[in-house]
């Protein structure tokens, strides 16, 4: 951390600085530049509330200079991180494909679904079993009768599943049946959820909130890490902005920050990212030349009466003309992705 004093910052301003910081612990190292004196706090400085030193008389500027988040990010692990569940890789030269429903909504629903799309090359099975729904009246998912529902359709199809957990009293259920945990972009926050998910044995899929900053969702993935779970996968799936034509934003530009900031696989998720199933499949182009390490699609077989997000999901027509189209997007930039299966 360096700290920056006004020009004409007093002696006894600057020894008041010095002062806190040592009795906080810390060592400083002070240089006198031409017009400011500058102070170098040295030791682990990821406790200290910056704006605790922003108020100091004489101080114009506090600036870190390593990441607040630390086990989550190069500095602390050069190498990207792969994350093996059975035959899959995350994390490595494969871009994984995560595809199915929004929502499991019945047995026969999942299973078209899932032959589908794992014909078609995608590796991991999605679907809500319990779902957050902005309005208590929606769909609210099938609960334990649709985490069984999407383990068999993934083991008769040979994928791994992905459902959403949406509180820690659901964690030891869902992990019967699930390889994936998937939080919520609106429970990105919930920091007794992600402190709990640091005890699972399950790989977490961590969505971005719709309102935090790449520094904010970091810090979540830490909370998890920090809790003894190393297999955090980041997911961007839209943020919200002032647009109105898309139902979020899709920062395609967090795929690189993420990539450069911590050795996580990142994900993206256009489906929710955009909101609209016409806006998906050049998102996911993207995302994929942005070097995603996968992506996470909606697929649904009647979209229109789906019991949610149908506006969003691909007919399972568009979802293989997508996978034929990001075939040829990956091997440009040197991955691939898995072949259909005859
Ligand atoms: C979902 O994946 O169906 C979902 C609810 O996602 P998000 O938390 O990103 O809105
Ligand atoms: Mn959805």
């Amino acid at each position: 951390m360096v700290i920056i004093m006004e020009k004409n910052a007093e002696k006894t301003q600057i020894g008041r600085v010095i002062e806190k910081l040592d009795t906080m612990g810390f060592k400083i190292h002070k240089s006198k530049g031409v017009d400011h004196t500058i102070l170098g706090v040295i030791g682990n400085t990821s406790k200290i509330d910056i704006r605790d030193l922003q108020i100091l008389p004489g101080v114009t500027d506090v600036y870190r200079i390593s990441a607040p988040y630390k086990l989550v990010s190069r500095e602390f692990q050069h190498k990207d991180t792969i994350i093996k569940i059975k035959d899959v890789e995350i994390g490595g030269d494969e871009v994984i494909v995560i595809a199915g429903p929004c929502a499991i909504e019945s047995k026969e629903q999942t299973m078209i679904i899932a032959e589908h799309v794992s014909k078609a090359g995608a590796k991991i099975l999605r679907g809500g079993a319990f779902k957050p729904r902005t309005s208590p009246y929606s769909f609210q998912g099938l609960g334990e009768e649709g985490l069984k529902i999407i383990r068999e359709a993934a083991d008769k199809y040979s994928m791994l599943v992905i459902t959403e957990v949406m509180d820690k009293e659901q964690i030891p259920l869902v992990e019967e049946y699930t390889d994936i945990i998937q939080v919520g972009a609106r429970n990105m926050q919930n920091f007794t959820f992600l402190s709990a998910l640091g005890g699972s044995g399950k790989p977490v899929f961590l969505k971005r909130g719709i309102s935090a900053t790449i520094k904010e969702w970091l810090m979540s993935a830490e909370y998890i890490l920090s809790g003894g779970n190393r297999d955090v996968i980041m997911c961007e799936r839209g943020i919200r902005t002032f647009e109105t034509y898309t139902r979020n934003t899709l920062d395609i530009s967090a795929i690189p920050v993420v990539q450069k900031q911590s050795h996580l696989p990142v994900f993206a998720d256009p489906s929710h990212g955009t909101g609209l199933r016409n806006k998906v499949i050049p998102m996911a182009r993207a995302a994929i030349a942005a070097g995603a390490d996968g992506i996470m699609i909606e697929v649904h077989h009647d979209p229109d009466n789906a019991l949610s997000d149908g506006a969003q999901s691909l007919l399972p027509d568009q979802f293989d003309s997508l996978m034929d189209q990001s075939r040829i997007i990956a091997n440009v930039i040197g991955k691939k992705i898995a072949n259909r299966k005859e």
